[in-house]
């Protein structure tokens, strides 16, 4: 056991950190779009709901021999299109509003990219860096083990979120396979999506987010008359969204200012590498603080930068009433899932900042999951160069559709890709009809 790393119960879990608050601006976001395009209101009293909400405490033996149980969630919105189909993420602010919150972002996101799927979240509440790799296989082998068969190939299918990744994924595959027949063990690969190539991965999958967040940029400047070449931009968070959006940022010739984690808030004026700060962050348990090819800065002065776009690429709720309206940006684009609230937005709009909304913008990511679980299911194996043109032409689409409906309903771009997203859902209970 190493004496260095703190043990930790779920009784010290620390409160100090602030709930996002997500699900109060999802709701307020999503009665804006339904009374402005006068939704069914048979419909809207369906989608204000989740349709199911799994809480699991679970034990797992520490490294130390001491046993730890963790609580871990899986909220269901919505599957009138299709499978269930959304992240977890392992973060002290994962609870059951958060959940909530980003299970219905995820029925959105879904229904706006044209997928078979509704929208599902969850995750535990952990803050994974208090652990050895050892402990969190087994706490994530654990947790699949009690959500059973809430997930599966065709019902939930998770991926990666905030602090997940490809290896979270194998483990969730494998444990949920060995526990089902032998002979189907090659038909759950599916199961989850964001897996390591060895394990039935996509090539692509891992840059989707940040390669979309690039695309509808590059869309929102065309729209707009200009080019992303030589503007200027800063990024809040640098974990795969955020790091991946600077690299392909970087080859469309814009700069990164600033970059900003939970350590620390970095500047340089005449740009900072992110393949540079990204070997760095590897080396350092994937923190960007102690970085020397830039100045360390007072994180509070970072929304204010001069540049011509932010990318929030962490958690929910940072551009609020208390910086936005320091912003001096031309666009504010959505890595990150709820990135601003209300209030944050309303003062944007006064100075006709323009938003690529989250459910567009991010959902790069969960269209490459699409095409990894269809991969699977047709146990083929795609080439990463028509996988990154796939994704290119389906976010092109998503955001023509975006920008039209906000055409004909005079409405900002966040109300018009509910629209498109809501349009969709009503149709399909329309055609449909409720049983029984
Ligand atoms: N966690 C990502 C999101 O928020 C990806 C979800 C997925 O691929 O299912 O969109």
């Amino acid at each position: 056991m190493n004496p260095d790393k703190p043990t930790m119960t779920t009784a010290t879990v620390d409160k100090t950190v602030r709930k996002e608050g997500m699900y109060e601006v999802v709701m307020e976001q999503f009665a804006h779009a339904a009374d402005i395009m006068d939704l069914d209101p048979g419909v809207r009293k369906i989608l204000a709901k989740t349709n199911s909400e799994i809480v699991v405490h679970f034990p797992v033996k520490l490294d130390n021999g001491k046993i730890e149980v963790f609580t871990g969630y899986r909220v269901q919105h919505n599957n009138a299109l299709g499978p269930y189909k959304g992240g977890l993420r392992y973060h002290q602010t994962v609870d059951i509003d958060s959940a909530r919150a980003l299970a219905i972002w995820m029925t959105w996101k879904t229904a706006l990219a044209g997928l078979p799927y509704g929208g599902a979240k969850g995750g535990i509440q952990i803050d994974p860096k208090l652990y050895s790799q050892n402990e969190l296989e087994r706490i994530t082998r654990r947790f699949t083990y009690a959500l059973g068969d809430n997930i599966g190939p065709d019902l939930d299918i998770p991926a990666p979120d905030i602090n997940t990744n490809a290896q979270i994924m194998a483990w969730i595959a494998d444990t949920y396979s060995s526990t089902k027949s032998p002979a189907t063990r090659f038909s759950n690969l599916h199961v989850v999506t964001g897996k390591p190539l060895g394990a039935g991965g996509l090539e692509g999958r891992d840059r989707a987010t940040g390669f979309g967040v690039v695309v509808t940029l590059k869309a929102w400047a065309k729209r707009r008359n200009k080019s992303v070449k030589g503007m200027k931009y800063i990024v809040q968070g640098f974990g795969n969204v955020g790091y991946w959006t600077a690299h392909f940022l970087l080859k469309e010739g814009a700069t990164l200012i600033a970059v900003q984690d939970a350590t620390a808030t970095l500047f340089d004026p005449k740009g900072i590498d992110p393949e540079a700060l990204l070997a760095h962050s590897d080396a350092n348990g994937r923190t960007i603080k102690g970085f020397t090819g830039a100045k360390e800065m007072e994180p509070k002065e970072f929304f204010a930068l001069d540049c011509d776009i932010v990318v929030p690429a962490a958690l929910g709720n940072q551009i609020t009433g208390e910086n936005a309206g320091s912003i001096k940006a031309m666009v504010v684009a959505e890595g990150a899932n709820g990135p601003t609230n209300t209030e944050g937005e309303r003062l944007l709009r006064e100075k006709n900042i323009d938003i690529i909304p989250d459910i567009l913008c991010n959902s790069g990511g969960v269209i490459g999951s699409y095409y990894e679980w269809l991969q699977n299911k047709r146990s083929e194996i795609w080439k990463i160069a028509e996988v990154l043109e796939m994704l290119e032409e389906k976010l092109e689409d998503a955001f023509t559709k975006v920008a039209d409906t906000a055409a004909e309903f005079k409405v900002d771009w966040r109300t018009s890709a509910y629209i498109v997203a809501l349009r969709r859902l009503e149709k399909a209970y329309k055609e449909r009809g409720i049983f029984p």
